[in-house]
């Protein structure tokens, strides 16, 4: 198996896996869609009664928003993950109890009116877990309104809940395999025309595959083409494939997580089928 890298930023990858099959591919979707953790804000209290402000104002502590509505907001916020720093917070020394090693805590106090941001939530201790994403709403306060809200991240896996989920947008289609029988082709170009990727192009009196990676099969080409001299197919052992992260993790740990965790599962069932044998 080999990986060609086509694009790779802090959270988008686009890469062509060849010499594969697509169960290896849909497998790799599968983990870093389900099983890379990241994470995610997991319980949030709010405050209840009145809220003072440094004149000794009173404001209510209510918003607009139920505090469910609120919470399901605050849990979908990417929170930065640090994958070597946490553990999941069930299988702590602390045994559960949150503590600096499985949880990051935050908190948020804003009296309105005015609107409440992700950049809002103060992370209580290291300042590297600032949320990166500052300017995502959560909810509007009017006059008199405010909200004091202490909230907890913790690890959790796309398998739990879609908070947790590290990669976003996660597929793969196959590399298209475009053959023109040259010594037949009467250069019309209307391939070249016809294509809305523009894979083909008509260099040096030859109809060109200047860009396979961006084909989609649609076929438009072969339909097109009068001499009947393209065939486009379908090569399931060469993939191309891409996901997006939500800025919690860099795609590149994602990508490296999620073969990790290929990699010890299949080592895993060797083992056991191994122990078959003896
Ligand atoms: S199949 Fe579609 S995208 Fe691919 S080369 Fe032909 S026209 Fe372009
Ligand atoms: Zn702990």
């Amino acid at each position: 198996m080999k990986i060609d890298i086509l694009e790779m930023t802090q959270t988008k990858a686009q890469f062509v896996i060849s010499e594969t099959n697509p169960s290896f591919a849909n497998a790799l979707r599968r983990t870093i869609v389900a099983d890379v953790p990241k994470m995610a804000i997991d319980n949030v209290e709010f405050h209840l009664g009145p809220i003072m402000d440094e004149k000794n104002t009173a404001y209510e502590s209510v918003s607009p928003l139920f505090d469910e509505a609120v919470a399901h907001r605050l849990g979908l916020i990417p929170v930065p993950t640090d994958l070597d720093a946490f553990n999941f917070r069930a299988k702590c020394t602390c045994n559960g109890e949150g503590c600096p090693n499985c949880t990051i805590m935050y908190s948020l106090n804003k009296k309105g009116p005015c609107t409440v941001y992700s950049g809002d939530l103060e992370p209580v201790g290291d300042p590297k877990f600032r949320i990166k994403d500052d300017l995502i709403p959560i909810v509007k306060l009017a006059e008199d309104q405010a909200l004091l809200i202490y909230a907890t991240a913790e690890l959790g896996t796309g398998r739990q809940h879609a908070k947790w989920q590290a990669a976003l947008g996660a597929g793969y289609r196959y590399f298209a395999k475009i053959e023109i029988e040259h010594s037949k082709c009467d250069l019309g170009g209307s391939c070249v025309k016809v294509c809305p990727k523009g894979v083909l192009v008509k260099e040096d009196k030859k109809i060109v595959v200047k860009h396979p990676e961006r084909c989609n099969l649609c076929n438009s080409c072969v339909e097109v083409c009068d001499a009947g001299v393209i065939k486009v197919t379908s090569d399931p052992t060469k993939v191309l494939f891409r996901f997006e992260t939500d800025g919690s993790l860099q795609a590149k740990e994602v990508l490296m997580r999620g073969l990790k965790t290929l990699e010890e599962r299949f080592e895993n069932l060797r083992e056991q089928v191994s122990g078959l044998e003896e």
